[in-house]
C-alpha cells in the first residue's frame, strides 16, 4: 500500500488516503472476493486529463487531491478514492467486453461511493449522495437520453457521462432494493468469480442475478440498461369511503422510452403510524386502492425513495410538515424541508418546523434549515432565531453547518459583527471564509486587518476570497500578493485570479497598472495554456492607464500561434 504525493504534502498523505485499507477490507468482504492484486499504489500527478484513472494497482489522481488537514475538516476525497479502488474488481478484474458496455465498469465504481458512504458515514451521507447523483442525471437528461448500454455513440468520450456514471449507479441501487442485500451481493460475487480476468457484457450480469434469485430479470435490464429515458410520473391520492385511491400516470414519451414496470412501496400514515403497501405499476394509467379507517396524515409514494425518475406528487403544507416530523427516512425528511423552506416568511408553523430542524440528527438537514433562515425577512421571533444561530455557529460539530449558519446569522442580525472575529479563527476554511464576508457585511471595523491575517494561506477558497476583497476595497500595495498567488496556480484557479487581478488594477493609478500590465503581458505571451493566454489578454485590455497598451496587445496577437486563440482575437477586434 503506497501513496505518492509532492514532498510538501507528504505529511498529509495518510490523512488524504488513509481510509484505503479499510475500504479494501470492506469491499473484499461485501463482494466475498479478496482484493485481486498483490499491491495498491495511489499516485497524484499534475495536469491530468480527468479526475483519476484506475490503472491496475497504480491509480492516478489529479493534483486537487493534495490538500492539508484543515481542508479535510470540511471535505474529503473518499468518493473518488473508493470509486477507483472498486474498479479493481469492476473494470480491472472483470472488464467491459466493449465500450458499449462501459457501465459495467463505471456504474459499479460510482455505486461504490454510495456503499462506502453508507458503511462509513451512515445513511444520511449515502442518501445525500443519491440525491446529488439523481439531480446530475436528470439535468443531463434534459438534453440527452440514451440507453446505458449503447452501441451507437459519435465519440468514445460521449460514454463518460451522467448516464454511465450517475444513472448507472442509481440503477444498481434500485436493483439492490428489489432483490435485497443478500441476493445483490451474492450475485455480484458470482459475476466476479465467473468472469474473473476476462471480459463481460451486460447479459452476464443479468444471468448472475437470475442464477442467484431464480427469477427472470430481463424486464428490469431491458427497461433500465437497454432503453433510454426514465419514468415521469404524476401521482395523486384521494380519500373517500374508507379508501385511499392512489392514481399513477406514466407521462414519459413512449416513442423513446418504455412503459415501465415499477415495483415499489406506498406508505400510508394514520395517527402517526406507517402502513407499508407493495404495488407494481405496469400501465400507463393505474389506480390502487387501500382500505384505511380514516383520512391519512400522509400518503408517501416510493417509500424507499429509490426510483430513478421524476415524480410529481403534490402535498399540502400540513402533509410536508408531517413528513418532516414523522418520516424515519433522510430523503423524505430533507425533501419536506426543502419544500417548506419556500414558506418560511409566510407560515409560522412552517417556520417553527424549520427551527426544530436546526437540531436535527442529520447534519445536511441542519444545514438546509440554517440555509432557509437566510431567507427569513420577518420580525417575529427574530431574537429567538438569532440566539439559536449563534449557538450553531459556535458549537455545531459539523463545519459546513456552522458555515451556512454564519450566512443566516448575518442576514438576520446585521448589527453585531463581533462574533465573526471569533468564528473567523474556526478550524474550518469554509467557516473562516463565510466569517470574513459576514464581518465585512455587518460593518465590522478594520476588515482589512482581519483579511490580511490569511494572506499566507494557499487554500483556494481563502485565496479567492482575499482576491475579491482587495479588488472590492481597492486595498493599496497588494500587487505583489496577487503576483505570488497567480504564479503558483494554473487552470481554472488561475483564470479566477486573473479576473480579480484585472478588477483590482482598473482602480489603481498608472504606475501600479503598468506594473500589473507587465505580468499580464508575460502570461498572455508565454503561458502554455491558450485559455490562460486569452484570459490574460482580456484582463490586460481592461487597463486604461497603461501607455502603449495598443502596441502591447498587437504584439501579443501577432505572437499567438494557437488557432482557436487567433480566431477569438479576430472575433473581438474593434
Ligand atoms: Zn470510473
Amino acid at each position: 500500500m503506497s501513496y505518492y504525493v509532492e514532498p510538501e504534502y507528504e505529511q498529509y498523505a495518510k490523512a488524504i488516503f488513509g481510509n484505503t485499507p479499510e475500504m479494501i477490507e470492506f469491499f473484499s468482504k461485501i463482494l466475498d472476493y479478496p482484493f485481486p492484486w498483490d499491491k495498491y499504489a495511489q499516485v497524484v500527478v499534475r495536469d491530468y486529463v480527468s479526475g483519476a484513472m484506475e490503472n491496475t494497482t497504480a491509480t492516478i489522481f489529479y493534483e486537487h487531491l493534495q490538500v492539508n488537514n484543515r481542508y479535510l475538516i470540511d471535505d474529503n476525497h473518499d468518493g473518488i478514492i473508493a470509486h477507483e479502488l472498486f474498479h479493481h474488481w469492476f473494470g480491472d478484474l472483470v472488464t467491459t467486453e466493449s465500450w458499449a458496455n462501459l457501465p459495467l465498469n463505471e456504474a459499479f465504481a460510482t455505486y461504490a461511493e454510495y456503499l462506502w458512504n453508507e458503511y462509513k458515514y451512515g445513511n444520511g451521507d449515502a442518501d445525500a449522495w443519491w440525491s446529488e447523483e439523481l439531480s446530475q442525471y436528470l439535468s443531463e437528461a434534459e438534453t440527452k437520453r440514451e440507453p446505458l448500454i449503447r452501441y451507437y455513440y459519435l465519440d468514445k468520450e460521449d460514454m463518460f457521462d451522467s448516464h454511465s456514471y450517475a444513472k448507472g449507479g442509481l440503477t444498481l441501487h434500485m436493483l439492490r432494493k428489489l432483490v435485497g442485500d443478500e441476493a445483490f451481493f451474492t450475485a455480484l460475487s458470482l459475476y466476479l468469480k465467473k468472469h474473473q480476468y476476462q471480459t463481460a457484457e451486460i447479459h452476464h450480469l443479468r444471468m448472475a442475478f437470475e442464477e442467484v434469485t431464480g427469477e427472470d430479470w430481463n424486464w428490469f435490464f431491458n427497461q433500465w440498461f437497454l432503453s433510454a429515458g426514465h419514468p415521469e410520473l404524476t401521482v395523486t391520492d384521494t380519500f373517500a369511503n374508507g379508501e385511499v385511491i392512489l392514481k399513477v400516470v406514466q407521462n414519459q414519451n413512449l416513442t423513446y422510452s418504455p412503459l415501465y414496470r415499477l415495483p415499489l412501496y406506498v406508505d400510508i400514515w394514520t395517527n402517526g403510524k406507517k402502513a407499508r403497501h407493495y404495488i407494481v405499476i405496469t400501465q400507463k394509467e393505474q389506480e390502487f386502492r387501500f382500505k384505511t379507517n380514516q383520512q391519512p396524515d400522509l400518503v408517501f409514494f416510493d417509500g424507499e425513495t429509490q426510483l430513478v425518475g421524476e415524480v410529481n406528487h403534490e402535498r399540502s403544507i400540513e402533509e410536508y410538515i408531517f413528513q418532516y416530523k414523522y418520516s424515519d427516512k433522510y430523503l423524505a425528511r430533507i425533501e419536506a424541508l426543502v419544500r417548506l423552506s419556500d414558506q418560511i416568511n409566510e407560515n409560522e408553523q412552517v417556520r417553527e418546523t424549520i427551527f426544530l430542524a436546526l437540531n436535527d440528527e442529520y447534519w445536511q438537514i441542519r444545514q438546509e434549515a440554517a440555509r432557509a433562515f437566510e431567507k427569513y425577512s420577518g420580525e417575529k421571533d427574530t431574537p429567538k432565531y438569532i440566539n439559536k444561530l449563534k449557538e450553531i455557529v459556535l458549537k455545531d460539530k459539523k463545519s459546513l453547518v456552522r458555515a451556512v449558519a454564519i450566512n443566516a446569522l448575518a442576514a438576520l442580525d446585521n448589527q453585531s459583527s463581533e462574533i465573526y472575529l471569533q468564528t473567523v479563527n474556526d478550524s474550518s476554511y469554509a467557516v473562516a471564509v463565510n466569517s470574513m464576508y459576514a464581518y465585512a457585511n455587518t460593518g465590522g471595523a478594520n476588515v482589512q486587518d482581519v483579511i490580511e491575517k490569511f494572506e499566507k494561506e494557499e487554500n483556494f477558497l481563502i485565496v479567492r476570497t482575499i482576491a475579491e476583497f482587495y479588488s472590492a476595497f481597492n486595498t493599496e500595495n497588494k500587487i505583489e500578493w496577487y503576483l505570488e498567488k497567480m504564479n503558483k496556480r494554473a487552470g481554472g484557479e488561475l483564470l479566477y485570479l486573473l479576473d480579480y487581478f484585472a478588477n483590482y488594477l482598473t482602480n489603481q493609478e498608472a504606475d501600479v497598472q503598468t506594473k500589473g500590465a507587465n505580468l499580464l503581458a508575460n502570461k498572455a505571451k508565454n503561458d502554455p495554456n491558450p485559455t490562460t493566454r486569452v484570459s490574460a489578454y482580456l484582463a490586460l485590455k481592461r487597463l486604461d492607464k497603461v501607455k502603449g497598451l495598443k502596441e502591447i496587445l498587437q504584439e501579443i496577437r501577432s505572437a499567438e500561434k494557437d488557432k482557436e486563440a487567433l480566431n477569438y482575437y479576430d472575433m473581438i477586434k474593434e
